[in-house]
Order: structure tokens, then C-alpha cells, then sequence
């Protein structure tokens, strides 16, 4: 028997353990070991206490009938998780402990997952590159002199680096999607409305869902199982019947009819990435399905909508940030108590979008900005259902272009938040999206594809990417660390 459990997938660990070939207790000891081993290089891990891994094996101890039975679990810095502080990345929550757990991690617990490390994270999720993190940047374990892509670039990082078996991001632009095509693993964000946002501190509560970064479609399936629903606690989350996503995971792509956009295969994308993506969408004719191009004409304004939307929304989100109730407190009277904390506790990127999406909902700019951003949301949107009529699936790429250089565009936003070109259009219209690794670069970097379907048909998702990393066989490569 192995005990080098931190290369297995979730499946394998399970079977392992329903087996009586191991126990959660030597799993959790080779993710631990691996952890206190490589994290001082990746930094994806924020905080580790051995103390807390022997309360989850205590409190899973009777939980053998789990789906995540024995399965360690790296959760973002943005999930609550009761009594364990929480920080978004943050100085300015530094010792906040969330009285209460997201509706996510009630779940996780209930199957008996170990909840094990904390994932570091952009502050706040305002980032495509896991560097603005007050815990210092996360390397990308392929290359440590790049980045693991962002916001959840600490989830993607430790389960490509082995330091979880399975981790949660969450998604407003394409926070899973990048650092998964980034670091060589499946990330998936659901339809908005599949999974409940009770506990996820809020960045744009119109966009922003939870989501599952694993090691394969399998487990990327096993995690979706086990966080998608209703929840009353969330009014945006949707009552529908959650289905059996295990039941997707079929090696057939016979007859499934794929859209190509032609807006998404612009100048500007890195021609190592183009030409895997075309590859692999041949691959997936050879195997039965077909093709075309279309048009999505609305893509081009997509990055300009969603940094006027998504900052509004959380210029209000992080007001409630003022010293008073969470984390930290600067002293001085109530005016320069406000000033002194937000001053000290937020960093560069987040007084910009808060003083961007203050600008935005200001009155004589509101329709002019925000108002209008809507109605192209819509637009947006239309698109998308129009394809949708005639198509099973979109295929583009990730992102356009594999991990850059830590440094390289920290200092310049407006090409960081090109890095979402291709993942920003599906948190606008609400649709659900994958990454999985289609290929790497002549420098050994992982490049992602990403498939869109309709609202809530997450089970197109898992099927095409099911079929295709079987047949393409590149899943199970991981970085030599
Ligand atoms: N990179 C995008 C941003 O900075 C998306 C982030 C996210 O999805 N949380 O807003």
C-alpha cells in the first residue's frame, strides 16, 4: 500500500479507505508531511496547525458512510468556517473568527471531509494572479517565478502541489477557472444559483459562486455532488432538483454539437495556447462530436462591464469593513477610527475598485456607468442563449496565455484584468464553466480549456470533460516539486 497518499485523487483515497487499505488518519499524516515539506516554496497554504487536524479526525470519526469520508479538503481564505479565522487574504480581517460555517462547509462536514489548510487567495478575490495577498504571493508549483493564476490561486496551487487532495474557490470573473488552467487542474464554476453563497464573504453578490478544484473530472463531480442545492439561507440560490453529477462522468461525446466563438480566438492569445484548444476540439470530433464556429458579438465589452459591476457591488460589500464589528481597529475618534483601519487594513488593489465602484454608483454616473453596464450584461447574455439554442457546449480557451512572470503585471491592472477575457462573459450571464488541462506550453506550463453550457447543465460540462481527459490522457501529469 502507498503511503504516499497526497499523489491520489479523492476517488482513489475513497476506494483505499472503503478497502481497509487505509485510514483517514495516515491520509491526513501524507497530506500534513507533504505540506510542512513544499509549502515554504508554493505558499498556498496561509495556515496549517497539525492541532486542528486531530479535531476533524475526532469530529469525522463517525462519518464512515461520507462521501468525503477521510478527504482533505483545502478551503479559500473567503469561506467561513466556525471558529477558524478567515481573512480573505486581508490585514483588515486579521483574528476574525466567523461564528457560524457557509452552507458549503456544513456540507463538507456532514460527509466527512477534513477540512484541512487554509488556501491563500488574492485580497478579497480582486485578482488574476495570487500576489496581492497580504500572506505574501503563492508560486505556481510548475514554476516557481510564476504565478498560479487568481483569486483562488492558493486552492488551485495546493491541489496541483499535492497539499490537498481536493480544494473550494470561489468565482466572480474566473477566479476557479484560471489558476485551474494555470496550474494544470479541473476547476468548475456552477450556474450562479446551483450552490448556496451563505458564508462566502461577499465580493459581487451577483456574481460570485462557489466552486470545486480537483485533480480530475471524477472528483470535480464527487465535490459539485456534494456542495450544489437550495438553501434557504441563501434568497439567490435556486430550488432545483440537483442531479447526480457521477451519473455524467460517460466516455461518449457522440452527437454533442460544440460552438466555437471566433471573439475569443483574437490577437493577443499566446499561439501555444490557440493551437492546443483547436487540438483538442479536433480530438473531441474525432471522438463523435461536431463543431462550428459562431459568434458572440457582444464578447469585446465584457472586461468593460464586469470592472464597472463587479467593483460596485463590492465597494458596498466592504463597507461593512470599518473597524467596528470585524477583524482589525486603528484608534481614533469615529471619523479617523473609519480612516485609520480602512487605511492600514486594505490593500492598493482593493482601494481602487472600492473607490472605482463608489464612482460608478454615484449619483450623475449611475446611469451613465452602472446603468449601462446592466443593459449589456443583458446583451451578454443574449448571446450566450442564442448559441445555447442550437449548441450543447462552448469550447475556448481559459485564459490567453499560460502562467506569466510573478511581477510582470502586478503594477499594470488594465493587462491583469485581460487575463479574464475569456472567463468574465460566463459569471455575466450566469452560465456554468470548466477548466481542464488540454496540453502544455515548450516550457512545460499547463494550458486550460474551458467549456460553457446553458444554466444549470453542469452534467454537459462534466461529460465533455470526462470524455475528453480520457481520451487525452494528460490529466494525470503533476509538477516535479
Ligand atoms: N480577476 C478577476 C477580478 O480581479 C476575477 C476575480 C474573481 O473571480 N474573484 O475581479
Amino acid at each position: 500500500m502507498p503511503e504516499d497518499f497526497y499523489r491520489f485523487t479523492a476517488h482513489e483515497i475513497k476506494r483505499f479507505i472503503s478497502n481497509d487499505e487505509t485510514t483517514p488518519v495516515e491520509v491526513t499524516a501524507s497530506i500534513s508531511d507533504r505540506i510542512e515539506e513544499v509549502n515554504s516554496r508554493v505558499n498556498a497554504i496561509i495556515s496549517f496547525d497539525r492541532n486542528d487536524v486531530k479535531e476533524e479526525l475526532r469530529r469525522t470519526k463517525d462519518k464512515r458512510a461520507g462521501k468525503l469520508f477521510g478527504i482533505p479538503v483545502a478551503v479559500k481564505d473567503n469561506i467561513c468556517i466556525e471558529g477558524r479565522q478567515v481573512t480573505c487574504g486581508s490585514r483588515i480581517l486579521k483574528g476574525f473568527r466567523p461564528p457560524y460555517d457557509a452552507t458549503v462547509i456544513e456540507k463538507l462536514k456532514k460527509e466527512g471531509a477534513i477540512l484541512l489548510g487554509r488556501a491563500n487567495m488574492d485580497e478579497f478575490a480582486f485578482g488574476s494572479s495570487c500576489e496581492t495577498s497580504s500572506y505574501g504571493p503563492t508560486n505556481n508549483p510548475w514554476d516557481f517565478d510564476r504565478i498560479p493564476g487568481g483569486s483562488s490561486g492558493g486552492s488551485a496551487a495546493a491541489v496541483a502541489a499535492g497539499e490537498a487532495t481536493m480544494a473550494l474557490g470561489s468565482d466572480t470573473g474566473g477566479s476557479i477557472r484560471q489558476p485551474a488552467s494555470l496550474c494544470g487542474v479541473v476547476g468548475l464554476k456552477p450556474t450562479y444559483g446551483r450552490v448556496s453563497r451563505y458564508g462566502l464573504i461577499a465580493f459581487a453578490s451577483s456574481l460570485d459562486q462557489i466552486g470545486p478544484i480537483t485533480k480530475d473530472v471524477r472528483d470535480c463531480a464527487l465535490l459539485l455532488n456534494v456542495i450544489a442545492g437550495y438553501d434557504p439561507k441563501d434568497s439567490t440560490s435556486v430550488d432545483m432538483k440537483v442531479p447526480d453529477y457521477s451519473k455524467s462522468l460517460v466516455n461518449d461525446v457522440k452527437g454533442i454539437k460544440i460552438g466555437i466563438p471566433r471573439e475569443y480566438f483574437i490577437e493577443g492569445i499566446d499561439r501555444e495556447v490557440k493551437e492546443s484548444v483547436i487540438n483538442s476540439v479536433k480530438l473531441l470530433e474525432r471522438l463523435g462530436a461536431k463543431y462550428e464556429e459562431v459568434s458572440l458579438p457582444h464578447t469585446e465589452y465584457a472586461v468593460g462591464t464586469y470592472y464597472i459591476i463587479a467593483p460596485a457591488e463590492a465597494s458596498s460589500n466592504l463597507a461593512r469593513f470599518d473597524g467596528v464589528q470585524y477583524g482589525l481597529r486603528k484608534p481614533g475618534n469615529l471619523i479617523d477610527m473609519y480612516k485609520n483601519t480602512r487605511s492600514v487594513g486594505f490593500g492598493s488593489e482593493v482601494k481602487r475598485r472600492i473607490i472605482l465602484g463608489t464612482y460608478v454608483l454615484s449619483s450623475g454616473y449611475y446611469d451613465a456607468y452602472y446603468l449601462k453596464a446592466l443593459g449589456v450584461r443583458t446583451k451578454i447574455k443574449e448571446d450566450f442563449d442564442k448559441i445555447f439554442k442550437d449548441f450543447d457546449c462552448i469550447i475556448t480557451p481559459t485564459a490567453p496565455t499560460a502562467a506569466f512572470k510573478i511581477g510582470e503585471k502586478v503594477d499594470d491592472p488594465i493587462s491583469m484584468y485581460l487575463s479574464d477575457i475569456f472567463t468574465i462573459p460566463a459569471n455575466l450571464a450566469g452560465i456554468p464553466g470548466i477548466s481542464i488541462p488540454c496540453g502544455f506550453t515548450k516550457g512545460d506550463l499547463p494550458i486550460g480549456l474551458q467549456i460553457l453550457a446553458k444554466p444549470f447543465n453542469e452534467e454537459t460540462l462534466l461529460r465533455v470533460a470526462y470524455t475528453f481527459e480520457k481520451n487525452s490522457k494528460l490529466c494525470g501529469r503533476r509538477p516535479n516539486l
